[in-house]
């Protein structure tokens, strides 16, 4: 559906891209995950036909994004990172406005209608748009992506500033949407890309460094499966039980961040699942496990692995303190963010 071919681009001597391939299959929802400044949007933009390219080729179902600029972008619904509303404007009177702009062909009413149900905004069709919440915004821009029934959605970093319920919501519409679009989505966050996508094009300095399914990722970079677990404890008792624990290799106390309790990272001995007796060794000695869950990789450990020299090893095991109580930080962010249900925003 999407095939990108020995891709540049330079900003007068700053190259952005740096000869990018990749092909995206129809009905494939794929991630680009980066630091801030790797080239996601470049990528993005150059697809959807806002930029010019360097080098290379871009074809989006067989045209040619220079060639065939119409027939390219008639295929794309693309949600840029700030969303192009006109906020003086209420939302069904935008969504008319990009219809007429996108020429689009079929009925009118029935097609904005359509539109204003899939994405939840039917009921506040008729409010100013610079009146809406931040995720109903948003949403208001996916609205105007998907005017003109387009295959393939283009989505930049789509849950930015949005709040931990607001992003629940957009990441279910994106599932919903991923059944019959093709989906490219950029986040600088891996769980987020983890959450949605089921293929993952690392993207650093312009270049593609991995592609592959978000599990596999995972698994390959990580060697390190340690828990996470958070204790109404006294520090130092806990400590030396979890550490006698058979098949744990080794125990960090992560520090207190909620009253009364110990966050520990629990590392076990290779090919060993601890869980359950972790579980049964704390609960024995009368404690209260309040949360458990896998360490998982942050980015930047996903980065350090991807490109990491020798001395970049020595310097993060002496930063090794700092790192993991990022880690344990972005594993409790995970948690919360996973017990909220979904619901509706009351406007
Ligand atoms: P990302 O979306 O991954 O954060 P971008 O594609 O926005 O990255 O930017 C890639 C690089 O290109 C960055 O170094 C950025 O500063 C630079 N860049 C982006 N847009 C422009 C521009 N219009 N002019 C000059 N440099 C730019
Ligand atoms: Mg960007």
């Amino acid at each position: 559906m999407i095939e990108v071919t020995g891709l540049s681009k330079r900003y007068g001597n700053h190259l952005a891209v740096d000869d990018v391939n990749f092909s995206i299959n129809k009905g494939e929802i794929v991630g680009f995950l980066g630091p801030n400044g790797a080239g996601k949007s470049t990528i993005m933009n150059i697809i959807t036909g806002y930029l010019s390219l360097t080098q290379g080729e871009v074809t989006v179902d067989g045209y040619d994004v220079t060639e065939n600029p119409e027939e390219a972008k008639k295929r794309i619904g693309y949600l840029p990172e700030i969303p192009p509303l006109y906020v003086d404007m209420k939302v069904r009177e935008y969504l008319n406005f990009i219809y007429d702009l996108k020429k689009v062909r079929f009925p009118k009413k029935p097609h904005i209608d359509e539109i204003l149900r899939l994405v939840k905004i039917d009921h506040v069709q008729n409010r100013l748009i610079k009146n809406l919440s931040k995720g109903y915004r948003q949403r208001v821009g996916f609205a105007q992506a998907l005017v003109g029934n387009p295959d393939v959605l283009i989505l930049d970093e789509p849950t930015v500033g949005l709040d931990p319920k607001q992003i629940i919501e957009i990441r279910n519409l994106i599932a919903k949407l991923g059944r019959n679009h093709t989906i490219i989505l950029s986040s600088h966050i891996l769980s987020e890309v983890q959450a949605v996508c089921e293929r993952v094009i690392i993207i650093n300095r312009g270049q593609i460094i991995a592609d592959d399914t978000p599990n596999n990722l995972s698994k390959k970079l990580s060697n390190d499966h340690s828990l996470v677990a958070r204790i109404v404890c006294e520090e130092k008792e806990m400590y030396k039980a979890l550490n006698a624990i058979n098949g744990v290799k080794s125990v960090n106390c992560l520090g207190s961040k909620e009253e009364g309790t110990f966050d520990f990272a629990i590392v076990p001995e290779e090919g060993v699942d601890i869980r359950e007796i972790v579980y049964k060794r704390i609960v024995e000695r009368g404690k209260t496990l309040l949360s458990l869950s896998s360490n998982e990789l942050s980015l930047e450990q996903i980065f350090l692995s991807l490109t990491e020299t020798d001395n970049d090893v020595a310097r993060r095991k002496l930063g090794a303190g700092e790192a993991e109580e990022n880690s344990a930080e972005e594993a409790a962010t995970a948690v919360e963010i996973e017990i909220i249900e979904e619901s509706e925003e009351q406007e």
